[in-house]
């Protein structure tokens, strides 16, 4: 018998997997290049040519006894991350050192250690919906509360009068993810400093440390030069999680960090709770290989000309059809509004012309649907008189 959680965890994730291997089963009928598989946030840009440089160089220089042992610090490699503050320090003019930086497995492991670290059973943390599903799992698992704040669809920025109301004496962290997803929306500056206030406020109200997690996996994906604020500079409190899997296309290679700044509450002890963490949660270290491979591509990043292209494609192609979306400014994500109010129904409409979307009840907003454009160009251009006719249903 499985435990109780994870009956109910089987059952939910249950519709991913259906989703997955309907893609499979639709490719295998009809051939792959007429299926539009919208579905999944696997980058499919390779990786920069300088990744698979370092892991050359490092497998015929380095010895292996230590290149593939366990780290000395659960943190990870004292010169990788170092290496990573002074590239933050040099970009964002932040001051952080080797002891503010904790590498991670991607950022669900680092989300993972944070939460562990930081959370009480019944502690809430509070979420902006549409959010990425995972985070209600991950909250799960230290025993958490998950409270969603409402979307707003205007544009999709958080609703901080709503944030503001929602925070009680339990709220221990607020998770933001900028740029955003599902909605590609990157988050204004003049949003994140309204957002720092309401914190300063309520954790001056409640006499309470509120810890704001910045998820950004999807940073260095911005479009049309847009600015994603750094967040520790408006906010003392703030925790950063970062990925290499979509800025570096490494998503099965499990490799990020976690930023806890010396000017976070306790950060001595958080930064102790989650090397701890790292360890006891079975990660032991990040992939050690990894580590050393992200610090020799520092200054790289993917091919973002390639997702620009599919963005502008994908969002002409749609709106000239009919349909409603705000032109994402980052990530590889177009959340759409569905023609009609069920979007489940919606996807499985759309399915019937072999596009597999999801349904934006997933995040937590009802009423649209994502497209991840993570896909080959063909893919796009070829789904796009699909979309027609799927469209014309609507009419
Ligand atoms: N957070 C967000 C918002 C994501 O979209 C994803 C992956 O798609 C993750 C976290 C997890 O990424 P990683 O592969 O770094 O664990």
């Amino acid at each position: 018998m499985i435990s109780k959680k994870m009956e109910n965890m089987v059952a939910n994730s249950s519709a991913i997997r259906a989703m997955f291997e309907e893609g499979n089963r639709l490719a295998k009928l009809y051939g792959p290049e007429n299926v539009f598989d919208f579905s999944l946030g696997n980058p499919n840009v390779p990786a920069p040519e300088a990744v698979k440089d370092a892991i050359v160089e490092l497998l015929n220089e380095e010895d292996p006894v230590a290149l593939h042992g366990y780290t000395n610090s659960n943190a990870g490699y004292e010169d990788v991350r170092q290496a990573v503050a002074e590239s933050l320090n040099k970009r964002f003019g932040t001051g952080f050192s080797a002891n503010n930086i904790t590498m991670t497995v991607g950022a669900a492991g680092g989300l993972n250690v944070i939460l562990k670290a930081l959370l009480n059973p019944g502690d809430e943390v509070i979420v902006f919906a549409p959010y990425f599903g995972e985070y209600r799992s991950y909250v799960d698992n230290y025993d958490g509360v998950l409270v969603e704040v409402s979307p707003n669809t205007e544009n999709f920025q958080p609703r901080l009068d709503e944030l503001e109301e929602k925070i009680t004496d339990r709220t221990r962290a607020v998770i933001v993810n900028t740029p955003n997803n599902p909605t590609g929306v990157v988050y204004s500056e003049d949003t994140i400093r309204k957002m720092a206030s309401v914190l300063e406020k309520k954790q001056a109200e409640y006499g309470t440390d509120i810890y704001l997690i910045s998820d950004e996996p999807y940073r260095e994906l911005a479009y049309d030069g847009v600015e994603v604020p750094y967040l520790t500079k408006y906010y003392a409190n703030t925790i950063v999680g970062y990925s290499y899997s979509k800025s570096l296309s490494l998503p099965g290679e499990r490799i990020g960090y976690l930023v806890i700044p010396d000017d976070a509450s306790d950060s001595e002890n958080v930064i102790a709770a989650a090397n701890v963490a790292t360890r006891i949660l079975g990660f032991v270290n990040a992939p050690t290989l990894q580590q050393k491979v992200v610090k020799a591509c520092l200054d790289e990043k993917t091919d973002l000309s390639f997702y620009n292209r599919n963005r502008e494609a994908l969002y002409n192609g749609l709106r000239e059809l009919g349909f409603e979306c705000i032109k994402p400014e980052g990530a590889f994500y177009l959340f759409v509004k569905s023609p009609v109010e069920d979007e489940k129904a919606f996807c499985a409409e759309a399915k019937k012309y072999n596009i597999l979307l999801v349904p934006g009840s997933s995040f937590g907003c009802p009423g649209y649907v994502r497209i991840a454009y993570c896909v080959s160009y063909e893919t796009i251009i070829n789904s796009l008189p699909k979309f027609a006719e799927l469209a014309a249903e609507y009419k």
